[in-house]
């Protein structure tokens, strides 16, 4: 389907097709950027890509999710901040990747289909900068494995789209396996795949889009970083991975600041609720997770302040319903929620959401592979 609308754009076959997945993030939110630990997985959704080189130093790009433009770019021109559409995440991929010395890269005609909900904390943004980064790799024979071209997307959203995102949704969609969720050590990239089949234990993963994004949630996620860097150097640490469980409250005794104090009880709460996710889950106990979810949930409301009502609301209905647990996924201030449910009555508590919620859009979701050429 993505070929047949590459020809009809751009005049002829495409060399190749690709697709990279969204993701959401099981446990272990807002802990990238403190060099902490996280966990997403693979979403059936995707965003493919049908590409083709070209050597005259042009980039055309076109994505049927904005029907009206065929972006049309020069690479060498391709400056951070310098587009303000769409088209600055593969644009910035390219710059990304020449910026690293690929510069074999001449040029591609491009297209994208999604099946991703956009602007849903469901990462769109990474799979189309991962998708992007992958066909360029392929047709440009550069020898780059997932996990760098993970880190150049990373580059492409921070620097060149200028959005401040964790090392997370890049890896997430380059890296993770199908069947599996990614125990990921932002530090180092540290990595274990973690088998998590829920048909096998009985349960559905549902994602909950909550259709609704509160406009403030850019400066809202950058100040929630900026406090985390404060409290890190107030503890004269280098981030706040280094605050040990353990010596959590001997640390929070030392600060002042209620609100950087509490920055710092989620972070480090959380790096924890990760890692007994994965001990969980590695003893075959995928049901016990339930209330680490909640309880991740409780402290994204009430200590590190990013939930919004309409999240609040799916984890309230959802656990009422006899969810075993639910808790926001992403940034926050909107976006998704997911909810871990026994098979027989997650029909019973999707409709309860809705219910609540109309505008609600609820899919079950297990864990998918990562980024792959198709053809
Ligand atoms: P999320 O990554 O959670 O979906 P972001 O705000 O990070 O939300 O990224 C959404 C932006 O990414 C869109 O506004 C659009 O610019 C771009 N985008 C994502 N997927 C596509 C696509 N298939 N076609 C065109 N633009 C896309
Ligand atoms: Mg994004």
């Amino acid at each position: 389907m993505t070929a047949n609308a590459f020809q009809t754009t751009h005049g002829f076959t495409p060399e190749g097709e690709w697709a990279a997945p969204g993701r959401v993030n099981l446990i272990g939110e807002h802990t990238d950027y403190n060099d902490g630990f996280v966990m997403p997985f693979a979403l059936p959704h995707t965003t493919h890509a049908a590409a083709a080189r070209r050597d005259d130093g042009t980039l055309r790009l076109h994505s049927s999710a904005k029907p009206s433009h065929t972006v049309q770019l020069r690479i060498d021109d391709l400056e951070p901040g310098g587009i303000d559409n769409w088209a600055a995440y593969p644009a910035g991929v390219v710059w990304a990747l020449r910026g690293a010395g690929h510069d074999a890269i001449r040029g591609a005609d491009i297209h994208y289909d999604s099946t991703i909900p956009i602007g849903a904390g469901l990462s769109s943004s990474a799979a189309l900068e991962v998708v992007t980064a992958l066909a360029l790799r392929d047709l440009y024979d550069l020898p780059l494995h997932p996990w760098q071209l993970a880190r150049l997307c990373q580059r492409a959203e921070n620097v060149f789209v200028g959005a401040p995102t964790g090392i997370m949704d890049q890896t997430a969609s380059a890296c993770c396996t199908k069947g599996h969720a990614l125990f990921l050590d932002a530090q180092d990239l540290n990595h274990r795949q973690i088998p998590f089949d829920l048909a096998a234990e009985g349960l559905c993963l549902l994602v909950v889009d909550t259709r609704v994004k509160h406009t403030h949630s850019d400066g809202e996620y950058g100040q929630r970083r900026r406090g985390c860097e404060e409290g890190a150097a107030a503890l004269g640490v280098n981030t706040l991975r280094d605050i040990p469980y353990e010596e959590l409250d001997a640390a929070l005794a030392e600060l002042k600041d209620e609100s950087v104090r509490r920055l710092i009880r989620h972070v480090v709460t959380e790096n924890q609720r990760v890692e007994r996710v994965v001990a969980a889950l590695e003893a075959g106990d995928a049901r016990g997770i339930g209330p680490l979810l909640t309880e991740g949930h409780m402290s994204l409301r009430d200590d590190f302040r990013v939930s919004c009502p309409e999240l609040d609301l799916v984890v309230e209905v959802a656990n009422e319903t006899g969810a075993l647990g639910a808790r926001m996924t992403g940034g926050g201030f909107g976006g998704a929620a997911i909810v871990l449910v026994a098979d027989g009555i997650s029909d019973k508590v999707a409709e309860a959401i809705t219910t609540r919620l109309p505008g609600a859009r609820i899919f079950p979701a297990a864990p998918c592979a990562g980024a792959q050429r198709l053809r």
